[in-house]
């Protein structure tokens, strides 16, 4: 069975590509030898994607698969976007992500959004295969639930009527942003003959 590097050490991750290719075997990065950090300097989640599949791709000669994604309000156009593990100032402090996030939000009433989740594939040959997804919803006024990580708390899922801080993993994988462009960059490597 081939093998997938996916540039990431999240288990959560690791363990969403694995179901959705199941004809591979999945493996982090770390696992297979890829110990280096790879700068996220694109100015889009795919570029930011294609830049982590290509590093880890291009060092090992394998297959490696990236993700890169984020929150992105109407009203704060687009913002946090690719920023959004370091919205505050520091990376991955999600609580204080959160409290700027409310801040910015206090005085409009557009308070849709949505997650983005773009995906990278690259193979050893140097193609190279691209995906996004999305899920969409409200920020509401304050956190709800443990549940998730990041904006979860606050990201109230128009999609499937509860905040993903409450919602388990099953209902927030059923509708995700990372599940949606997971799903449609295997159709894509269906549609080449390569799953
Ligand atoms: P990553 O690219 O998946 O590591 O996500 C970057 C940042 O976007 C995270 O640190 C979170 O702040 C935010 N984010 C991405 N996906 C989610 C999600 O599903 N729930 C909550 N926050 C998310």
């Amino acid at each position: 069975m081939e093998t997938i590097v996916a540039a990431s050490g999240n288990k959560a991750k690791i363990r969403e590509i694995q179901e959705i290719f199941q004809g591979f075997t999945v493996i982090p990065m770390q696992e297979a030898g890829f110990l280096g950090d790879i700068e996220e300097n694109g100015s889009t989640f795919t570029e930011n994607a294609l830049i982590k599949a290509r590093a880890v791709s291009e060092k090992l000669g394998c297959i490696a698969l990236a993700d890169d994604s984020g929150l992105c309000m109407y009203a704060l156009r687009g913002a946090p976007g690719i920023y959004s593990a370091r919205f505050c100032g520091r990376h991955g402090d999600d609580k204080a992500n959160n409290r700027l996030l409310l801040e910015k939000l206090s005085d409009e009433t557009d308070r849709r959004g949505y997650f983005e989740s773009a995906v990278a594939i690259c193979f050893p040959d140097g193609r190279t295969l691209t995906a996004s997804g999305r899920t969409f919803g409200v920020i509401l006024p304050e956190e709800h639930g443990e549940n998730g990580f990041g904006y979860d708390p606050l990201f109230f899922s128009t999609e499937i009527d509860k905040c993903f801080g409450i919602a388990s993993a099953e209902e927030k994988n059923a509708v995700s942003h990372r599940g949606r462009a997971l799903r449609a960059l295997a159709e894509k490597m269906r549609a080449e003959g390569i799953l």
